[in-house]
């Protein structure tokens, strides 16, 4: 549980020597409560209150990071339950699961089809993060190849699933040069799990079935030296997985309990009877850390990406793009031009309009703090003065011959003003829907 000020207080030297910059030792407390300051800014702190103040300041949700050679991902370290509380850090990794029993060519071909999979959302590059590779076969040596087969055609990170010692150790020497996550400690064997994740300084996963059983292991696990893990609830309903999962980010938040303080790691396909991208849909939501798919299916990742890209966006800092003149389809000084606001959904689905609609056109981007027109005019981002000020700046005058310039139609309110501030112009009153720039160019633009 976090300490309040005045816990802090008791643990400091209580000397007010203004060292910390600070005027009184309390005041120093406050700040840190409010972690506004830093615990080394007071270089008389005892050893051991220092480490009672340490891991009371410790993040609730331990962030664990896997390496691939090339990329990386992060989970874990979150603060809040709903996003509109503050925001969600790091978005759940999405894996795929491969087995050892497959043949090494059809490995290789498998992990390089979805190692190429992109997608451009709104000029955000979306791609599966990872493979699970299962040592479905039980034998070290098929498990060895199979990942180097893998790592042959992907540098994406890895989870090992490996339910042994001797399974482990052939994975991790294969993987070597990356970070992959260890699946997983059990009642069983978590003693020579702890072994191999410890020698290899990789995070381990944690398997039991009810949360009593995961806190115990965890805290076993810590106590033999390991520090980074993931816990699998071994979820395989929608309603467990919201249940569980609900409750262990409660549990880690609300009381700050730290045996149950770690991302989660789910496995939506191991129920035949569920859907596996709804409940990878529902994981995204709450609250998955790294989800391994069943399936490779590019449409159904590309819709839990776009859903995961949503929900880990800051709603306080919309997705944007750079303010400026933008040219579609090769315009020359007689192409429109049209003006919008740099919110990036906003910009592309007018960009993706004019380029689909083969017309040449300059786009003028004007900087509306990443609002969408209606919301930008109504907060006073999106005006008369604003769009004038952007099209100087940007030089529209040196873009094109005519003088002519295109407005949303759902700010031809702005016409007249805008006439005002761009003397010699003509503002045209453009359609209200991006979708419909094609008929509007063809039915009002001549030059
Ligand atoms: S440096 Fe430490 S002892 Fe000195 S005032 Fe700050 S908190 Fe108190």
């Amino acid at each position: 549980m976090a300490l309040t000020g005045l816990e802090i207080y008791k643990l400091l030297p209580q000397t007010n020597c203004k060292d910390c910059g600070y005027p009184t030792c309390l005041a120093f407390a406050m700040k840190l409560a409010a972690k506004q300051a830093a615990l080394k800014d007071c270089p008389h702190v005892s050893e051991e209150a220092a480490a009672k103040l340490e891991s009371a300041s410790a993040p609730p949700i331990t962030l664990v990071e896997l390496k691939g050679d090339d990329g990386a991902v992060k989970v874990g370290n979150e603060t809040v339950l709903f996003r509109h509380e503050k925001t969600f850090y790091h978005k759940p990794g999405l894996f795929w699961r491969l087995r050892d029993t497959e043949d090494g060519d059809e490995l290789k071909r498998a992990a390089a089809e979805a190692d190429a999979y992109h997608v451009d959302y709104v000029g955000i590059d979306l791609y599966l993060d990872g493979f699970a590779v299962e040592a479905a076969s039980s034998d070290p040596a098929t498990f060895n190849a199979a990942i180097s087969a893998v790592k042959s055609v992907s540098k994406k990170p890895l989870i090992l699933i490996a339910p042994s010692g001797d399974l482990a150790k052939a994975g991790i020497e294969a993987a070597a040069g990356s970070r992959p996550l260890l699946h997983a400690a059990n009642g069983e064997n978590w003693e020579e799990m702890a072994e191999v994740a410890k020698e290899a300084g990789v995070p381990l996963a944690v398997q039991a079935e009810d949360l009593d059983g995961l806190a115990e292991l965890t805290q076993k696990l810590k106590e033999a030296g390991v520090e980074e893990l993931v816990l699998d609830p071994g979820v395989t309903s929608y309603r467990d997985s919201l249940e569980q999962l609900t409750s262990i980010r409660r549990l880690a938040l609300k009381q700050t309990f730290r045996p149950l303080g770690f991302p989660v790691i789910t496995f939506p396909g191991a129920n035949s009877e569920v859907d596996e991208t709804l409940l990878a849909a529902e994981q995204i939501a709450k609250y998955g850390g790294l989800i391994v798919l069943e399936e490779f299916n590019p449409a159904s990742l590309y819709a839990l990406l776009v859903l995961r890209q949503n929900i880990y966006t800051d709603p306080q800092k919309p997705i944007q793009v750079q303010p400026g003149i933008y040219e579609i389809n090769s315009p020359d000084e007689n192409a429109p031009l049209m003006a919008t606001t740099n919110f990036s959904i906003t910009y592309f689905s007018i960009a993706n309009e004019v380029e689909g609609s083969g017309w040449p056109g300059w786009l003028l981007v004007t900087d509306a703090e990443g609002m969408s027109v209606l919301t930008a005019w109504a907060a006073g981002k999106f005006d008369a003065e604003r769009i004038a000020k952007d099209a100087k700046t940007f030089d529209v005058e040196g873009k094109v011959s005519h003088r002519k310039l295109i407005i949303p139609g759902h700010v031809a309110v702005l016409s007249g003003e805008l006439e005002e501030e761009m003397p010699g112009w003509e503002i045209m009153v453009g359609p209200r829907e991006a979708v419909d720039i094609n008929s509007y160019l063809k039915a009002m633009w001549s030059n």
